[in-house]
């Protein structure tokens, strides 16, 4: 997230402020930007150029967002404050206040015109937004203040978006492995000569374990950092200003720092990296991480560097200390999949945003936002989101995802809910994995089909069906497993787009199989009618 607002900015009557005197450069600081070393900084002098940065209203609020997510930017951006304050340079920074009657309300935009103007800066530079609108919305600003604006590449990512887009010329498809392989090669990782370390390039198909039937073995970690002061203020602030958002503020124990992300990416690698790659898509009850990093976060503030975990995990399989299968996962998504996301949303953008190629509408579902649901495998998913800002990646591509997929869901709504709802939430990351991936709002431009599945898949990857009141096999009846029943719907409502895709075919033979049964295909597609009608109305599940 960059701090940015959405809509025109609004600038502020006359300043009361003093002028003091003339600086060179303002280096805008980002809420997504906090690298030690930010790409906005370098080669700037703290005797002659400053810094600006901003908390501010109306990202916390032009959509609902989770109070765990406020607090991480906050409390992060204010020990980015503190540890640049502590090297010398001089940091401009509009801090909101618990009290909203005590602070300006001002949005983005009016922030940072009435900062220009005090200021009085020769230059404004920023590094590359990780939002489009902010992109947008700094340039106009630039503009109206007459002020100009140098936006550098940001060398937080290994792939510019320049170099993306020159990868991308004349492509017919982009195809995440051909640029996986092609940033393997670029940056020589995992690589023996001109081959890939072990012979092949992609290990997924040996990452597909489920659980054992008693669950998985006791795991360390994700390490956890207590709020110290500065994050204690923020957490006040949080739940005195935003005491209506969702989320809990309770758990709050992500690392706000460059050194606390560091201490997350060593004990992941030394605790749960060597069987990440097997358990990487299964789900437990109450299994809130698994073998997962939980490093998005961390990464998309720039807290950590993604070549540092590359490396660590790297050498972790070079020591002996965790396996390939693992360890080629690991950097699959972090080299690939991180960075080719953020190569789509900038080639795609701002168009992209609106793409909604199977025309659903629904808003939604209500269990979103407060966990409130029958569906064992949502309220499950959603104890996480509600607690820590966090599902990992088959919760939230292949329950809540796919719950909203096959019910119909505005994809738009369901990054906008996504963005809300996770920690690791901003624009380039979210938009295409939410609205593109999940939901095939794109038609197909990130992901090769739409992933559509039944309720067995759950079961298979889970223990959630245990104990649900609904019963996976069942796709018609009051009992039946709301996800059986919207798949099959799901398939027959848009048989005509999706008999044509190759990676489908299995599955739509199926379903011209039980077209057959004609009693059944109604009872499904009424039961569809009537859970839509529920999930449209706000009803419970
Ligand atoms: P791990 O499973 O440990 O993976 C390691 C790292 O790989 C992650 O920290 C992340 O940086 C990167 N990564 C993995 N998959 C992806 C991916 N598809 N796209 C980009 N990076 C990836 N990730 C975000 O960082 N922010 C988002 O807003 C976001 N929205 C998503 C929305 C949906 C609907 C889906 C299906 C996925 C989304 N992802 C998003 C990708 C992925 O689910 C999360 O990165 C991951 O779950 C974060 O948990 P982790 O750090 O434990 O990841």
């Amino acid at each position: 997230m960059a701090l940015g607002a959405i809509g025109p900015p609004r600038i502020a009557g006359p300043q009361r402020e003093t002028a003091i005197a003339r600086i060179r450069n303002l280096a805008l600081v980002l809420g997504d930007q906090l690298a030690s070393e930010p790409a906005a900084l370098a080669g700037l002098d703290p005797a002659h150029d400053a810094v600006w940065m901003a908390e501010n209203e109306a990202e916390a609020t032009h959509v609902w967002s989770h109070k765990q997510r406020l607090a991480l930017f906050f409390a992060a951006m204010r020990h980015h404050r503190d540890a640049l304050r502590k090297r010398g340079w001089t940091v401009h920074y509009h801090a909101l206040k618990a009290d909203r009657r005590r602070d300006s309300g001002r949005n983005f935009g009016a922030i940072l015109a009435a900062a220009v103007r005090r200021l009085r800066p020769e230059m404004l530079i920023v590094a590359e937004p990780g939002d489009w609108r902010v992109r947008a919305l700094l340039v106009a600003t630039a503009e109206r203040l007459s002020v100009p604006l140098t936006i550098r590449p940001d060398t937080h990512f290994y792939c510019g978006t320049d170099e993306f887009r020159d990868w991308a010329a004349g492509r017919k498809r982009l195809v995440m492995e051909d640029f996986y392989r092609h940033m393997r090669r670029r940056h020589d990782i995992l690589m023996q000569g001109n081959d890939p370390v072990g012979g092949r390039w992609n290990l997924d198909r040996d990452n597909r374990e489920r659980y054992p039937a008693d669950g998985p073995p006791p795991t360390l970690g994700p390490v956890s950092f207590p709020p110290d002061a500065v994050t204690r203020d923020v957490l006040d602030l949080v739940a005195t200003r935003y005491p209506d958002h969702p989320g809990r503020l309770e758990d709050f124990d992500l690392p706000v720092t460059p050194a606390q992300a560091r201490t997350a990416l060593t004990d992941f690698v030394g605790h749960r990296l060597p069987d990440f790659g097997r358990w990487q898509d299964a789900m437990w009850s109450g299994e809130v991480f698994g073998h997962h990093s939980r490093l998005s976060a961390a990464l998309n503030l720039h807290l950590l560097n993604p070549r540092e975990a590359v490396a660590a995990a790297v050498a972790a399989h070079a020591e002996g200390r965790a396996p390939l299968n693992s360890v080629e996962g690991f950097v699959r998504q972090i080299l690939g999949w991180r960075e080719f996301v953020r190569g789509v949303y900038w080639l795609h953008m701002p168009d992209y945003a609106d793409r909604n190629a199977l025309g659903a509408e629904l808003p939604v579902p209500r269990a979103y936002w407060d966990g409130e649901t029958d569906m064992r495998c949502v309220s499950e998913s959603m104890r996480g989101v509600l607690d820590h800002g966090y599902a990992h990646h088959i919760q939230r591509l292949m329950v809540l995802g796919l719950f909203a997929l096959l019910a119909g869901v505005d994809p738009k709504a369901f990054h906008e809910w996504h963005m809300a709802m996770y920690c690791d939430a901003v624009d380039w990351v979210s938009l295409p994995n939410a609205l593109g991936m999940s939901q095939y709002g794109d038609g197909g431009l990130l992901a090769t089909k739409p992933y559509c599945a039944s309720g067995n898949y759950i079961h298979r990857m889970s223990d959630y069906c245990r104990g649900c009141r609904f019963d996976h096999r069942r796709a018609s009846g009051a009992d039946a497993c709301p996800v059986t029943t919207l798949y099959w719907d799901f398939l027959d409502r848009h048989h005509d787009k999706l008999r044509g895709n190759r990676r489908l075919v299995f599955q739509v033979k199926n379903l011209e199989r039980k077209r057959r049964d004609r009693p059944e295909m109604a009872a499904i597609r009424n039961r569809a009618v009537e859970l839509r009608r529920r999930l449209a109305a706000g009803e419970f599940i």
